[in-house]
């Protein structure tokens, strides 16, 4: 990898190369804007990482998580976007008087890179349960999505869910249609305070759901990355369960990869999420953040679709704002 040059000024720096920020880099360099994109991981983000992706447009057969966003970096790399893969970015520098047309961040390595407009794209990890060893299952039995990938590799059997948002109510609806048994794990005493009325209607209609409120995952039980049991506690009854579940299906939010803004003066939600718009600072355009010139998409935006599609839909959108912001 090449270092990056101190001394150009980016019109564009992307920070996060999943499909936000690639959707960004393919619109930005097409439209010939100069634009350099960073990722600490690899390129591809969540969305790499997943085995088969059903429902984006355009592919009825589903493709691979890697293979998508192998084709997003290829056509970015063929628009002259230039990648700095491995390297995290660490700080934005609020800008000076003397640089005020110009941002600053800062690359582990103690690189600086210089751009006119920043694109945050650096995502969101979902939540783990703090159980010791449950990333040894992850992949094969611990899941973090219901596609019907996951569902065929459980389908008529009995699963665990745990989560009691509108994403752990969509995924227990349709897994209930493809596997026999759903248990539905929650912490609070009932779900009407955190999921859609429509959803506990639908959830509480079907017959192969159960729900157990106040009650909390304490073991996974398994030999070489494959889940034999699952072990919970209900609090209220102070009674401990053990059952043979080979799938366990994890909805308990995300956390948002944002620490590398404190001091930047870019405003965030309760959770860390990036505030757009008309929520984070007066006279903001849509994907603007509280900082002019610098722009949120994707998941680590409060208030995401958390979707590939929208992470990329956003990408497309915030290209037009940036040409508004050079354009001043
Ligand atoms: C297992 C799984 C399966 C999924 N399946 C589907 C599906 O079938 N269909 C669907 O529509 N959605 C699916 N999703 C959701 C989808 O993947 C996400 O909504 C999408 O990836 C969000 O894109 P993003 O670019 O905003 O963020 P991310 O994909 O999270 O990418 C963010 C990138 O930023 C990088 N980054 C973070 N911090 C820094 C930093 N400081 N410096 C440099 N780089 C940084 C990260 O390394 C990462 O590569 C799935 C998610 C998971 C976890």
């Amino acid at each position: 990898m090449r270092p990056i040059d101190p001394n150009r000024v980016y019109d564009v720096v992307i920070v996060g190369a999943g499909p936000a920020g690639l959707a960004t880099a393919v619109y930005a360099g097409s439209e010939g804007l100069s634009v350099l994109m960073l990722d600490r991981r690899a390129f591809g983000g969540q969305a790499g990482a997943s085995a088969r992706i059903e429902n984006y447009l355009g592919f009825p057969t589903g493709i691979t998580g890697m293979a998508l966003m192998a084709r997003a970096y290829n056509q970015a790399q063929k628009f002259g976007v230039e990648m700095a893969i491995p390297d995290e970015v660490i700080g934005l520098d609020v800008p000076t008087r003397s640089d005020k047309d110009c941002f600053f961040l800062t690359v582990s390595n103690n690189e600086r890179v210089g751009a006119r407009s920043v694109v945050i794209a650096s995502g969101a990890r979902y939540r783990r349960l703090p159980i010791a060893g449950i990333e040894s299952f992850e992949g094969t039995s611990v899941h973090y999505w219901a596609s019907p990938l996951e569902a065929k590799l459980c389908a008529g059997q009995e699963v665990a869910l745990v989560g009691a948002g509108n994403s752990a109510g969509q995924a227990a609806v349709y897994l209930a249609s493809q596997v026999s048994k759903v248990w539905l794990l929650i912490r609070a005493r009932d779900l009407a305070a955190t999921m859609s009325r429509y959803l506990v209607d639908r959830i509480t209609g079907l017959p192969n759901v159960e729900i157990l409120t106040q009650t909390a995952v304490t073991d996974l039980e398994g030999r070489d990355g494959v889940l034999e049991a699952v072990r919970w506690r209900r609090h209220a009854r102070e009674e401990d369960v053990r059952r043979p579940i080979q799938h366990l299906f994890l909805f308990i939010g995300a956390d948002p990869n944002t620490d590398w803004l404190s001091g930047s003066g870019v405003a965030l939600d309760s959770r860390g999420f990036v505030l757009t718009g008309a929520d984070a600072a007066a006279n903001r355009r849509p994907l603007e953040t509280s900082r002019r010139d610098v722009f949120a998409i994707g998941d680590v935006r409060s208030g995401s679709i958390k979707r590939v599609a929208a992470a990329v839909g956003e990408g497309a959108q915030v290209v037009a704002a940036v040409h508004t912001a050079l354009a001043r």
